[in-house]
């Protein structure tokens, strides 16, 4: 068990990698916080883990909101009194040439990306602070350090990351607490299903082309990452016991990128 009795909270929990890493974190030991949007979808995660033999709860966040960060974060403290691990991966993705790019849309990629890396780190830290000791990991991307057409938003959004973890790093070594980035490669997750007949439209190839050449055309195999292979990092981040990783990024993408 390498996580026993850690509280892990994991923005974004109820689908996709987020889902997949609570469980492993649960199978692990850890006291989980499924942080996310949708309430239902967040319970059901958490009943499942509980089912299994785990130990979950669900919190409704908006990670946008400074006001559901904090009183998220708070019912945390209320429920268990620490927070060990955080996992900010909530996140969504819209698609469209810089030129189509709606002002909102922009904003709205940046709020959930980066000030949700904000400000639920900036919401967990006095725990982390006052306990001398925890681990931030953010969800970043292969668009971490690689650029593709239609992702504007996105790509800024995860290049930014990079250097939030970096100043937290700095800031909260002397204080045990080490910040690090998953960057993983496509994964076959309700983000990236809903954006293949958007890039098919808007690079006029079919939906078979945007996965084999647009998504997997650069990796070693043609294969997809999967949430277990991102929840594997996510674990090993989490469970890695001292700062001599920190500041960091690692690359899971089948050698789409490689560094
Ligand atoms: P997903 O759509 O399966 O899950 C995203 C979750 O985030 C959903 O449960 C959703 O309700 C939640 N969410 C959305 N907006 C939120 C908000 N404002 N506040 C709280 N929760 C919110 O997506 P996923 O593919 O599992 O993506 C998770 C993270 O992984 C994202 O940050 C994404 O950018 C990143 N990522 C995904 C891939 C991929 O190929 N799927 C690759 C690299 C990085």
């Amino acid at each position: 068990m390498k996580l026993n009795d850690k509280v892990c909270v994991v923005t974004g929990a109820a689908s996709g990698i987020g889902k997949a890493i609570a469980q492993i974190y649960a199978a692990n030991g850890a006291r989980v916080v499924i942080a996310d949007l949708n309430l239902d979808a967040a319970s059901k995660a958490a009943e499942d883990i509980t089912a299994s033999g785990g130990t979950a709860m669900a919190v409704a966040m908006d990670v946008t909101s400074e006001e559901q960060v904090n009183d998220g974060v708070a019912k945390v403290i209320a429920a268990w009194g620490q927070v060990d691990v955080l996992v900010s991966n909530a996140g969504i993705q819209i698609v469209n040439p810089v030129e189509n790019y709606a002002y909102a849309d922009w904003k709205k990629m940046l709020a959930i990306h980066l000030d949700g890396a904000f400000l639920t780190s900036k919401a967990v830290l006095p725990h982390m602070y006052a306990a001398g000791s925890g681990s931030i990991i953010f969800m970043g991307s292969v668009h971490s350090k690689e650029a593709s057409p239609l992702k504007s938003a996105y790509v800024t959004a995860k290049h930014g990351l990079l250097g939030l973890s970096r100043v937290i790093a700095k800031e909260g070594g002397k204080k045990g607490v080490r910040t690090n980035v998953i960057c993983p490669g496509f994964v076959r997750t309700p983000l990236v299903d809903k954006q293949i007949p958007e890039q098919a439209k808007e690079l006029n190839i079919s939906e078979d082309e945007v996965v084999k050449r647009v998504m997997l055309g650069q990796t070693v195999d043609g294969e997809f990452t999967t949430v277990e292979d991102i929840a594997e990092v996510a674990l090993f981040f989490a469970a890695f016991p001292t700062n001599a990783l920190t500041g960091q990024s690692l690359v899971a993408s089948h050698g789409w990128f490689m560094e």
